[in-house]
């Protein structure tokens, strides 16, 4: 037999599943692709802002050129938008590659990484490419438990993932109670506050974690502009930390890993307020429609503040791919989570009025099966 590549830890890896696209549902169910609806990905249905587009198609014309290695201009936008200096600021290949770059830089192989059962899949996948160890606190209702969290921190422990809202339960810890656990997180520990979703809190639910950052040294709020901003297939997220943290995470990163279109269009988005605010006001709007919808199948769903609710369709721990299954056949994808422990449940990014329909209706035929 011969010696298989790589460290066992690799070959141990499950790869993330992402959500199915449309053209392969078209392919797979025989079904025409405009008439698909793709609720799995948490993506913003408005699509792009059109601002974003103008920019793209005036940045193409600069592409035989590499990026900006130092994003001078995006770097410039989020240091006035954030109010920290561009020093403070590292771009990421969606903040997918915050996450990534930042367990890189901080975990030694068989040193240990804290995050709570039912968080975001990249966390696992993160600690184990690095053959680190992963603490993983069991959720209090779907959520992070942040105390058992804090008793979960070991001498060996050199970063605590925490997403809020999480994905894929939508739970949210209030401000004051992250502020009290950041206080308490020893200062050998980073803390990597994962807020991909927090452009959709409501108003009364807003905290500050910028000025978080200008206190605790060991602090790095992630942000995305996959998702309010509506740039997903783009890439482009950001981490903000204080300098020392920033320049490490620095040193790793890719020199070219936000690309010019990119770069361009989060320019472009994160000056687009009127974007943004359409896009949390449409969500609410629709957030209320699908769980009005949920309330009146009798089905179980978890109380969420992002862009998608987890929802329980059955009690057999084959519920959640059966429903898929039927919901795929007739057209509508939405995300299965039996690889986060939850058979039971399916996870549904809130659409546009007329998709948040189609998903319903869908949902109930696919139950009365
Ligand atoms: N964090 C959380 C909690 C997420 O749900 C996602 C997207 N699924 C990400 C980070 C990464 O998104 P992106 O790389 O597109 O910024």
């Amino acid at each position: 037999m011969t010696t298989p590549f790589g460290p066992s830890y690799v070959r141990a890896i499950a790869p993330y599943v992402a959500g199915k696209p449309i053209s392969e549902v078209a392919r797979e169910f025989g079904l025409n692709e405009a008439s698909i609806v793709k609720l799995a990905s948490n993506e913003n249905p408005l699509g792009m802002p059109e601002s974003a587009q103008r920019a793209v198609a005036q940045a193409a014309r600069e592409l035989g050129r590499y990026p900006d290695s130092n994003a001078f201009e995006l770097k410039a936008a989020l240091s006035e938008r954030y109010d920290v200096p561009a020093e403070w600021v590292t771009l990421g290949n969606g903040s997918n590659d915050i996450l990534e770059i930042a367990a890189h830089a901080l975990v030694e192989k068989g040193e240990s990484i804290v995050y709570s059962q039912y968080s975001f899949a990249v966390y696992a996948l993160a600690a184990q490419g690095l053959g680190a160890r992963a603490i993983v606190v069991p959720a209090v209702r779907h959520g992070h438990d942040l105390e058992a969290m804090l008793s979960a921190i070991t001498a060996d422990t050199r970063l605590v993932f925490v997403a809020n809202p999480n994905n894929p339960t939508g739970t949210f810890i209030e401000g004051p109670a992250l502020e009290a656990f950041l206080d308490k997180v020893p200062r050998h520990v980073v803390v990597v506050l994962d807020e991909a979703y927090t452009e959709y809190l409501p108003a009364g639910k807003r905290y500050d974690s910028i000025a978080w950052v200008r206190r605790y040294p060991n602090l790095l709020v992630s942000r995305t502009f996959s998702k309010a901003f509506g740039l997903a297939g783009l890439r482009v997220g950001f981490g903000i930390a204080q300098p020392e943290l920033t320049d490490l995470l620095n040193r790793l990163r890719q020199p070219f890993n936000v690309n010019t279109l990119a770069q361009a269009a989060a320019v472009a988005a994160l000056q687009d307020t009127a974007f943004l605010e359409k896009s949390a006001a449409l969500n609410a709007q629709g957030y209320r429609r699908l769980t009005e919808g949920l309330d009146k199948l009798g089905l179980e769903y978890v109380p969420s503040y992002g862009n998608f609710v987890l929802v329980r369709v059955g009690t057999d721990g084959e519920a959640g791919n059966r429903v898929n299954l039927s919901l795929l056949r007739q057209g509508v994808i939405v995300r299965p989570v039996g690889s986060y422990g939850l058979p039971q449940w399916l996870r549904v990014t809130v659409g546009l009025p007329e998709e948040n329909e189609a998903f319903l209706a869908a949902l109930e035929k696919a139950l009365a099966a």
